[in-house]
């Protein structure tokens, strides 16, 4: 089934009673004591109580004192990267830049598919419908993490230095890299994108301007050009980078993007926190998307200039990065951050619009804005259910108040995607959660010990 299949006809399969809905297309609409309709994949009405047509379900769901929302759209994430979960926080920033702890190349396949289906699971779990993973191992984690239950998009890193100096400091351009690192993409691409009921999908993901050359960035954008989609990449997330492209190219990484025709509305780029004022204006005007990751970034001591950004007309989305999963918190931290910039709380920068960039914007970043992002008849049916019933989220007065200041991903209670309940009662139905802990657990251990063993020789000699 595509994603443009139509509501099943007949009875309703599902039918969800009592709730709040809140949700933004892209203003903030609020349904107390709403009722939803789903047939088959597809919301077929989203109302109040009063207003909703009497209709038969397979089955019916009452849930009062809960907050429906639309499933968060995760635009930047690297699920394997949960290996270094608890301690790259306080080492460096970016995992792939630090030496002393265990990288891309150096993760078996088994490895890759044990961390990313954790990470997946987190993710699902917390709410997120809809992730876009970069790492290695992809034509493997991709459908791992399909099969957890949420929309699996991902790619392995596009690249054409050698990353297994890159944390040594040695930036070593090899054109058979990037070869090998697009073919591969472009297979994963051919192989997974637009799967079954859209739940696989590929957006070429070229690593970062530092790390792909010129030349590899057009081909990348040469083949967006053919084929439509959307690219994501890092952008500006050091001032090393910026340097390196300075160095190499004499221009800024977001010229460079724009340089080799990158930069555009079909750009997902993450972070940005070294851009320019100049850059800023550029892709504003390009409509570029931005992955910000505000708690990633915060917890290595930076915060994107996100206020400028969007005044200058770069589209917000959130993202969490490396080491969580959490969209709730996610939210909580761009609110904060963005407040502290503009040094008080004004109108432009409110808990609704958190919400907008974590589902609404993400969805339209993503290509999938036309199935996604918002609770309306017609539209796919992924959803996150929200217990408010907890001592944190009482009294609930203005829920999205609630959930934006205090709630966290493990207040989620239920989620649906395409339809079908993939948590319930905080609890994945797909996946054996246990044996996922227990591999996850095993296969950073065994990363660890290796990386580990590498360092020691070397402080010892
Ligand atoms: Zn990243």
């Amino acid at each position: 089934m595509s994603l443009n299949a139509s509501a099943a006809p007949g009875p309703l399969d599902l039918l969800i009673t009592g709730a709040t809905v809140v949700h933004t297309r892209p203003q903030l609409e609020v349904i107390e004591n709403a009722v939803i309709g789903i047939a088959g994949p597809r919301i077929a009405f989203v109302a109040g109580a009063a207003d909703a047509p009497r209709v038969a379900a397979r089955r019916t769901v009452d849930l009062r004192g809960h907050l429906v929302l639309p499933g968060f759209v995760n635009v930047h994430t690297h699920t394997i990267l949960t290996m270094v979960r608890g301690v790259a926080e306080d080492m460096g920033f970016a995992p792939a830049y630090t030496p002393g702890v265990p990288h891309g190349h150096e993760v078996t396949p088994d490895e890759a598919v044990a961390l990313a289906r954790l990470g997946a699971l987190e993710a699902l779990m917390f709410g997120s419908t809809v992730i876009n993973d970069s790492y290695v191992h992809a034509d493997l984690t991709l459908p791992a993490m399909a099969d957890v239950g949420l929309r699996a998009y991902a790619c392995g890193r596009i690249h054409d230095v050698d990353f297994s100096r890159v944390h040594l400091g040695e930036w070593r351009h090899d054109e058979a890299i990037g070869e090998r690192t697009l073919g591969e993409a472009l297979a994963l691409h051919a192989r997974w994108h637009g799967g079954p009921e859209g739940r696989t999908g590929v957006h070429l993901t070229p690593h970062a301007p530092d790390t792909c050359s010129q030349g590899l960035l057009r081909r990348v954008a040469d083949h967006r050009e053919r084929h439509g989609g959307v690219v994501t990449t890092h952008l500006s997330q050091s001032r090393m980078e910026n340097q390196r492209v300075q160095e190499r190219d004499g221009c800024t990484p977001c010229e460079l993007l724009e340089r080799t025709g990158l930069l555009g509305p079909s750009l997902i780029a993450a972070h940005g926190m070294y851009m320019s004022e100049s850059d800023m204006r550029r892709a504003g005007a390009a409509r570029m998307n931005l992955a910000h990751v505000p708690k990633g970034n915060a917890t290595g001591g930076r915060i994107a200039p996100t206020r400028a950004m969007q005044d200058a007309g770069i589209r917000l989305a959130l993202a969490t990065d490396n080491m969580h999963a959490d969209m709730i918190e996610v939210m909580r931290w761009a609110l904060n951050l963005g407040r502290i910039q503009a040094g008080g709380i004004d109108d432009g920068w409110q808990p609704a619009d958190m919400l907008r960039m974590a589902t609404y914007n993400g969805a339209h970043a993503m290509g999938l804005g036309e199935h996604l992002g918002s609770l309306e008849a017609g539209k796919l049916a992924d959803m996150v259910c929200v217990d408010m019933r907890r001592p944190h989220l009482v009294p609930n007065i203005n829920p999205l108040g609630n959930l934006v200041h205090t709630g966290q991903g493990r207040d989620v209670a239920m989620v649906l995607v395409h339809g079908e309940i993939v948590v319930e009662g905080g609890r994945a139905l797909r996946v054996d959660q246990d044996s996922i802990l227990a591999d996850a657990q095993q296969a950073a251990a065994a990363l660890w010990e290796r990386a580990r063993a590498q360092v020691e020789p070397r402080r010892n000699a």
